[in-house]
């Protein structure tokens, strides 16, 4: 079946945020939040190992101190939701998705966005590009429990858990290989969106359903 059945099929659509949605760090980059997080992490006591202070992925950082440090895990959470809430400011619009919510809507469709990144950015972000009303929920990071985060299906199953149907009527559509695992490991379909070079062959390694280089194909 090709992708756009796949979603054409499936009665509630999981969209993961950053990628499908927009580029959240298209603007402000997720290297200066990494080294906003190391410098108030050092603040407060935190000594990055080498591989820690050579990231340039937030999330890293914010693994790392949920490891050894709830504390300034919560702390580096709360400041992480403000950069992101920042970034979403000015973060570039994925070209296709509106297009694409539109069109699942229309049909009767459930979109929930389910997202690594904070609920309050992705709440901030739809409300800016005036897509809130298209979007049925989001299901998003809003604490400092990172072990709930994809590759996790915690957050899928937060959503399937609530609704009405079976995991098999929905469909998660991600750009990382994160969202095919966590959406594997919750039973639903999953569509992988390589908007990248080198993604479509680490997506094809894991046999999604279905795989898409633009938000249009959908
Ligand atoms: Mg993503």
């Amino acid at each position: 079946m090709k992708p756009a059945e796949i979603v054409a099929r499936s009665s509630h659509v999981l969209l993961d945020f950053d990628g499908p949605v927009c580029a959240v760090f298209g603007a402000v980059t997720d290297r200066a939040i990494a080294e906003e997080l190391r410098r108030k992490g050092a603040g407060w006591g935190l000594e990055f190992p080498s591989e820690v202070l050579d990231t340039s992925d937030p999330f890293d950082v914010l693994k790392f101190a949920a490891r050894v440090d709830s504390q300034a895990a919560v702390r580096l959470e709360e400041l992480f939701r403000e950069c992101e809430v920042a970034a979403v400011e000015t973060a570039p619009a994925t070209p296709g998705t509106s297009d694409l919510l539109r069109r699942v809507r229309t049909a009767g469709g459930v979109i929930t966005i389910v997202s690594n990144n904070s609920a309050a950015a992705v709440r901030s972000y739809l409300q800016r590009v005036g897509l809130e009303d298209l979007v049925h929920g989001i299901s998003a990071r809003d604490d400092a429990e990172i072990q709930h985060l994809k590759p996790s299906p915690y957050l899928l199953q937060q959503v399937i858990s609530a609704g009405e149907v079976q995991p098999s009527a929905y469909v998660m559509i991600g750009d990382s290989t994160s969202d095919i695992e966590a959406a594997r490991a919750a039973g639903t379909a999953v569509i992988a969106f390589a908007n990248k070079p080198g993604k479509h062959e680490r997506f094809a390694a894991l046999a999604p359903d279905g795989i898409v280089t633009s938000m249009a194909d959908l």
